[in-house]
């Protein structure tokens, strides 16, 4: 409803504006009393859009268009490596994002965060993710730790990147063939899940630490098979919303990441 002349000055003689702004009350009323639970249902206290949204207090998204990925690390930082096969994880990453690009096909407006070894700020990939509204954001990196942890996880911080996550989750640990000691699904505040304002997810695609997953993630025929099962995970969040990934997290507050609070 839009009444955008009302009270807007002088040309209109004061008792008709005061006429129109008790119309507009008086439908606003009815509007109120005849659709509020309906309203409230849709509106609060998780209203369903699409676009930016700083908080992401809101259901994952359905109908996206545009699916940023971000290539972990590159240039003068090369990430996690290998010491069973000499990988880095920035080449690694890279290899990913463009096999995840392929497999999404035509159906997606897909966006290389960098299509080469080139170095970008965290806060400039957040940036640049901000440029973009009905979108998602997702990072591919591989972990490391003790060498005993194997298996995928996945991070994401925003009430709308949880059905994202789930799905990004169950696609990689359906792909790997061992998980020991990973730490799975994880809400975590990383600039890559708080900052974007858009639903973000941070993907682990494997322990580069483990000798017996960097030989796997070494393969390409493997990586091609994790890079399938992402993009099939992204289709499905787009058809389906956060359907059959269960009860969406509480909302949380807390100030976007800053480099002091960098763990990836
Ligand atoms: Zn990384």
């Amino acid at each position: 409803m839009s009444l955008p002349w009302v009270g807007r000055g002088g040309s209109i003689p004061r008792m008709t504006r005061l006429l129109y702004s008790f119309l507009g009350l008086g439908l606003l009323a009815l509007l109120a009393s005849c659709a509020a639970p309906q309203v409230a249902q849709q509106v609060a206290p998780l209203a369903a859009s699409r676009g930016r949204d700083y908080w992401g207090h809101r259901p994952g998204p359905r109908g996206f268009t545009t699916v940023i990925i971000d290539a972990g690390h590159g240039g003068k930082d090369s990430g996690a490596g290998s010491r069973t096969t000499g990988q880095q994880e920035k080449n690694l990453t890279l290899d990913m994002a463009k096999r995840i690009r392929a497999e999404l096909g035509g159906g997606f407006n897909s966006i290389l965060m960098r299509s080469d070894d080139t170095f970008v700020e965290l806060d400039d990939r957040v940036a640049r993710a901000n440029q973009h509204g009905d979108a998602i954001l997702v990072s591919m990196h591989f972990n490391s730790g003790p060498p005993s942890l194997c298996g995928p996880e996945t991070y994401y911080w925003r009430v709308d990147s949880h059905g994202l996550a789930v799905r990004l989750q169950r696609a990689m640990a359906q792909v790997s063939p061992g998980q020991s000691g990973n730490r799975g699904l994880v809400r975590r505040r990383l600039r890559l899940t708080r900052n974007p304002e858009i639903p973000c997810v941070l993907m682990e695609g494997g322990y580069l630490s483990n000798p017996a997953e960097a030989r796997l993630i070494a393969s390409p025929d493997y990586r091609q098979r994790l890079a399938a099962a992402i993009a099939a995970a992204i289709r499905t969040q787009a058809a389906s919303g956060d359907a059959g990934t269960g009860p969406l997290p509480p909302p949380l507050t807390a100030p976007p990441s800053r480099a002091s609070d960098k763990r990836e």
